[in-house]
């Protein structure tokens, strides 16, 4: 059976764990292979590793740093096959989508292959007479990040290529569910140049984690996952003195107006609410039928879904594939009766769906419950799998009052040919990203990603300039250089004549 385990000072750890955890194989529903889990002795060696490993390459010129970027975005680009199959074969999704995840994951690589650039300060000449300024941002040592099982490789590279670039070094502690690819990933990273212990994998739980927020040497920490486990590491972290930027869960609305293009619209709620099997934080889960776009919607996104292929994540015609775990599958299933206890009615039952893939593995189709209601559990919930819920609602206002009283704020979406009503919702709407007759709007690298209220706890966002700046610190230098003008005592306050 495989093993995987930690990659540590620029190679695989060689201890025995004390504890470890199964990796299934979702579209069979075997075992595939065991991850050791990290106890409090791992995580002290890691970061022992990273805090060596920061006194060189925070120093590293830029042109060096930017010289390993460039080799791994090389070699992540030619091993992206590799990658996807290693994604696809512990996480489940299709081979496509997997492959689209390393693309989002280097376009993050490309943005910290400019670092020379977005570390450029300011300067000002004679801020008093023959005085200057200037300012610089350094790294801040040795930083974390722990990532959640639905973008094994895309998340983490949504924080360690900045991270790196900006001269820290950085412990990854990936999900226990698909943890190969991380390991993928440092390989590559000691191929391309990188220095041993600049780059850590840590596998495990929560003994992982605590381990990381409590380090007196872990100076930040980057957390993807849900909204309890975000909050918990928001205030354990910053209880700690860290930097911490934790996104968490998501209720995605996408509100279709009535003078909206619905075929446009049913391609996109099916795209975006099935895609990944709904196990995206950018997926869209609660479609919002304004006025009479209701009955015809769901006329178009039955013809649509009974067309959906449901299989395996390596057969190339498989356009969905299996839950990620046996457990999780049943809890979404869970949510269609719930549902229809509550008063919403199955339009679309998943479990029907004809499926081609091995029976034991964690599969449920493409379900759309219709009528359902703000009270409902089905609604309240974070479903995290393939159930679209249709809300209807009678006007704009309803809607945008809807999506604005859920607790969640990744991503939302309208749907509309009006360029006014759009705008309106730009600007109205409390959530982090939006899309504008586009489902899921993630943003590109050299922009940032992150949500509002329960989708973020912190007040930086990844990747982007926010990235860059989450993992420097600033510093302001005042200059004066001695001239014949230079002398005197003199005690007041200082001025800039
Ligand atoms: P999760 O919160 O269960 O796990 C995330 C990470 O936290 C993992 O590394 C896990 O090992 C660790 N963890 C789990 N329980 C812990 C505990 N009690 N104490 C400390 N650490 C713990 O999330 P998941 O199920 O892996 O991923 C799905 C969730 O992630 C969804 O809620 C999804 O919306 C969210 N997500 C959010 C974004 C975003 O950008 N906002 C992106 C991707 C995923």
């Amino acid at each position: 059976m495989k093993r995987i385990t930690h990659w540590i000072d620029g190679k695989p750890w060689n201890g025995t764990a004390e504890r470890r955890g199964d990796v299934y194989d979702p579209s069979t529903g075997q075992v595939s292979g065991q991850v050791d889990f990290a106890g409090v002795a791992e995580v002290d060696q890691a970061v022992a590793a990273a805090a060596h490993a920061f006194t060189e390459w925070r120093h590293a010129s830029l042109a060096r740093r930017a010289g390993v970027l460039f080799a791994f975005r090389e070699l992540v680009h030619g091993h992206r096959d590799e990658l996807a199959a290693l994604i696809s074969a512990e996480h489940g999704k299709v081979r496509s989508d997997a492959l689209g995840e390393v693309s989002r994951g280097l376009e993050v690589v490309e943005f910290a292959c400019g670092i020379p650039q977005l570390l450029k300060g300011g300067f000002s000449e004679n801020v008093s007479t023959r005085v200057d300024s200037f300012s610089i941002r350094q790294p801040l040592g040795v930083v974390a990040g722990i990532t959640p099982f639905n973008f094994p490789a895309m998340v983490p590279m949504w924080m360690f290529p900045l991270a790196i670039a900006c001269g820290n070094s950085f412990v990854l502690k990936p999900s226990e569910k698909d943890p190969s690819a991380s390991i993928r990933l440092a390989e590559l990273w000691a191929e391309a140049g990188l220095p041993a212990g600049v780059f850590n994998v840590l596998h495990g739980d929560k003994v992982a984690v605590d381990g990381l927020l409590e380090h007196p040497d872990v100076r930040a920490v980057s957390f993807v996952g849900s909204t309890p486990i975000a909050r918990y590491v928001y205030e354990h972290g910053t209880g700690s003195g860290k930097r911490v930027q934790a996104l968490g869960g998501a209720k995605n609305h996408m509100v279709v107006l009535p003078d909206a293009d619905l075929d446009l619209a049913a391609d996109a709620a099916v795209s975006a609410g099935f895609g990944s099997a709904g196990e995206r934080c950018m997926a869209i889960s609660v479609v919002v039928a304004v006025g009479d776009a209701g009955d015809p919607l769901l006329g178009k996104l039955r013809e649509r879904v009974a067309k959906l292929r449901v299989g395996p994540g390596s057969d190339p015609s498989s356009e969905m594939g299996p839950l990620v775990t046996g457990p999780h599958r049943d809890k979404v299933a869970s949510y269609l009766e719930s549902g229809v206890e509550e008063g919403a009615t199955l339009a679309i039952d998943g479990r029907r769906h004809p499926i081609e893939g091995d029976p034991e593995g964690f599969w449920l189709g493409p379900s759309v419950l219709d009528h359902v209601g703000p009270q409902m559990r089905a609604y309240a919930d974070e479903i995290f799998g393939p159930v679209l819920s249709v809300v209807r609602v009678p006007t704009y206002q309803a809607a945008i009052e809807l999506v604005n009283a859920n607790p969640y704020g990744n991503g939302t979406a309208i749907f509309t040919n009006d360029g006014g009503a759009a705008r309106r919702f730009q600007s109205e709407v409390e959530v982090g990203m939006i899309g504008i007759n586009v489902p899921i709007p993630v943003p590109m690298a050299y922009y940032s990603f992150g949500g509002w209220k329960s989708s973020l706890f912190g007040d930086t966002h990844v990747h982007g300039t926010e990235g860059v700046h989450f993992y420097t610190r600033g510093k302001v230098v005042t200059a004066r250089w001695l001239d014949p003008s230079h002398g005197g005592v003199n005690l007041g306050f200082p001025t800039n004549a």
